[in-house]
Formats: C-alpha cells, structure tokens, sequence
C-alpha cells in the first residue's frame, strides 16, 4: 500500500536525537530553545513556543489569547477536530464558517457577516498547505478587536505574498504529528510577533509558572520560590524530539520541493480527466503540499476510494466537517450549515502526498485514479 502521508527520517535525524540521549538533558534544556529559535527563525516571528502536538499548541494559543467560559471562536468545519475542540475546552462558543469553493479555506466574506463584539478568535486553518486569506481576514478582525490565529498543521514553509507563514496572524500552530511537512514524532509549536502573547503561551504550556522575580507576589519567600498566576498545563516538548525537529527543519525546503514536483506530476497526469476536480493555487501564494485533495464529482467518491485502497493506493479523506462529530451535534450543530465544506467533504480524496514518494509510485497513483473513475 502507497501510505497517503509519512515521515522521512535519515542518519542525521538519527545521530541527533542519539547525541541528546547521550547528554544532560532529556527534556527541557537547550536543544528546545535551539529548535525554538530556529522554527522562529525559518516561520518570521519572534517567539515560538513548542509544545507536545499540535493540539497542544492549539489550546496553548487560545488560552494565551484569552480565550474563556462564552468566548466566540469562529473557525472553520474543513479540518481536524481539533482546531475546534480545543477551545470548546476553554468554554468557547464556536461559530462555524463556511469555506471557499475552490480552497476549501475559510470564506473571508463568511467571516465578516458573522463577527460581533463578542469574537475573540477568528482561526483559519490552511488546508492542504494552501495559506489563507489574511489579508482579507486581517481588518475584520481588527474590527471586531478579534486575534487571527492560523493553523498551519499544514503548512509550515508555505508563503503568502512573499511572507512566510507564521509571520501572519497573531498566533501560528503547527503540528509535527509524522503525517506532516516535518515531524518531531509527537510535537507541534505556537509562533507569534507579539512577546505578550508568546509570554502567555510559554506559561501555558509550563503549568503557568512565573519565575520573573519582578511579577512575583511573594518575591522574597526564598531562591527557591516559583509562583503560579494562571492555570498551565504541563505541555512542553523534550530535547529527545526537539532533536528530530531540529535536525528535520534543515531538509524542510527539499522536504517542499518534493512535495511540489508530487504536486505537479499529479496535476499533470490528471489535468485531462474527466468526472474529477484537481486542487487550485492561487497566483500569490507558494504552498508546501501536505495534502494532494482531489474531488471525484457525481456521487462517486466513495466508489473511487474503494478501488483505489483496492489498487494499493492508501487513500485518505480530509475532512469531516467538524460539526459532524458527534461531540458538537451533541452540543446542537446540525448538517447543513456549512455547504461549500459538505459538498467538498462528499467529493474529497487525498491522494498520496511526501517528499519520499517516487515518480514510479506516483505513476502508479495516476493510474489507478484514471482506471477507477473511467472503470
Ligand atoms: C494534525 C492537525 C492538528 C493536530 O495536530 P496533532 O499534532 O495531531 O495533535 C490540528 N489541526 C490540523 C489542521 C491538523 O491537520
């Protein structure tokens, strides 16, 4: 079976998370702040927090963010539960948004007509590695006095005119799950320009402990004392994987340049098959591909994906509309919401995508794609 995402590891990869085992530090120690430094560094923002998933960074950037009990998020249904659940956890309230035709990413438009006061979050994701619209998403947000936030589990390296994500909204996620663009195992990140809310993700992700002796309550109760202000959860990443993280950042440009020529072999093997819609780039933007979604049209997406896990092909579907999940038709979201989101979600099929597929393998995709839905 050709798996539809995996990771790439190598001898380097390996000798450094080895030197790290042979060393001082297992957990929080200088190979997190090199990794965070350099995830800074490569996604243009000032402070990046890692963090064990990126459901963790998910939930770090909506406490930093200030997310509470009634708070509005509004987000969108194409993608994983997480983007979500994680501020349900917080007590938001989600208001699901429906997407744009052709990206399946967030409808700026969709989000202007539904922002009140009352929005604190407005949290786009970039689907497939495709970066969303913030320039259109930016005033509205500014309007209402909302944060932007932007997961990238996506779309680490990806551009948007020119600027690289991370470097976009008010907080960035990625995650580092081995599916992805790059993997630390388990892991993910929060990128931010703005040191208040970086500081917040940090306690956040480190019990909510305050060691800065000027911010202490009780600042003479001893060399030993820390303080807690706000609740934390303990969710910090170990020098182990911030080792593979590390080391993986350095190859994350062949990593997409792979990844485009998939991209590209696919569109072209494809281009002129019919009962079948292909992914679309805008011209402003330069993704990394961490998904290669195509829709099969009239009502044959579930035909065409057992034949192709038939053919060896291991085929996924990204997403069910979040809102499907029992978790929020509990909570009283009904079907029909989102149409742009369920129409895709009916068509979609991601096809295999990483940087460690051969041509032959990606031949061998386009095949069977055009033998299932002309068969
Ligand atoms: C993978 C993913 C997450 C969660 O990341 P984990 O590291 O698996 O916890 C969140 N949002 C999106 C869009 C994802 O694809």
């Amino acid at each position: 079976m050709i798996q539809y995402g995996r990771q790439s590891i190598n001898e380097d990869d390996v000798a450094a998370v080895a030197e790290v085992l042979r060393g001082d530090w297992l957990t929080t120690g200088p190979t997190v702040t090199a990794f965070e430094d350099a995830l800074a560094q490569i996604s243009g923002a000032t402070r990046c927090v890692s963090v064990t998933s990126g459901t963790a960074a998910l939930h770090v950037a909506y406490a930093a963010a200030g997310v509470g009990q009634g708070d509005e998020v509004v987000t969108t249904p194409m993608t994983f539960v997480a983007t979500a659940s994680s501020a349900v956890a917080l007590g938001a309230r989600i208001t699901f948004v429906d997407v744009e035709d052709d990206t399946a990413n967030i409808d700026p438009a969709a989000v202007e007509a539904v922002v009140t006061d009352d929005t604190k979050v407005i949290a786009g994701v970039d689907y497939a590695g495709h970066p969303i619209e913030v320039d259109a998403l930016r005033p509205v947000a500014d309007r209402v006095g909302a944060l932007l936030l932007e997961d990238a589990a996506h779309s680490i390296g990806s551009t948007y005119r020119g600027r690289p994500v991370g470097s976009l909204a008010d907080l960035t996620t990625f995650s580092f799950f081995p599916t992805k663009n790059m993997t630390s195992a388990e892991g993910g990140a929060v990128a931010t320009l703005d040191a208040d809310l970086g500081q917040r993700a940090h306690e956040f992700h480190f019990i909510g402990l305050v060691r800065d002796r000027d911010r202490m309550r009780y600042p003479d109760e001893g060399p030993w004392h820390q303080e807690v202000h706000e609740y934390g959860l303990n969710y910090r990443l170990p020098d182990v994987l911030a080792a593979l993280g590390l080391s993986q950042l350095k190859r994350l440009e062949l990593f997409k340049q792979r990844r485009a020529e998939v991209f590209a072999r696919y569109q072209a093997g494809l281009a002129d098959l019919e009962g079948v819609r292909l992914p679309v780039q805008r011209e402003h933007v330069d993704p990394i591909w961490h998904l290669y979604p195509l829709r099969v049209l009239e009502g044959r997406r579930r035909e065409v994906f057992d034949k192709l896990r038939a053919n060896g092909v291991g085929a996924q579907v990204n997403y069910m509309p979040v809102y499907w999940h029992p978790m929020f038709e509990d909570l009283g979201y009904q079907r029909g919401m989102c149409p742009n989101a369920e129409e895709f979600y009916s068509q979609e099929i991601s096809l295999p995508m990483h940087a460690e597929l051969t041509d032959d393998q990606v031949d061998h995709v386009i095949d069977a794609v055009r033998v299932a839905v002309t068969g």
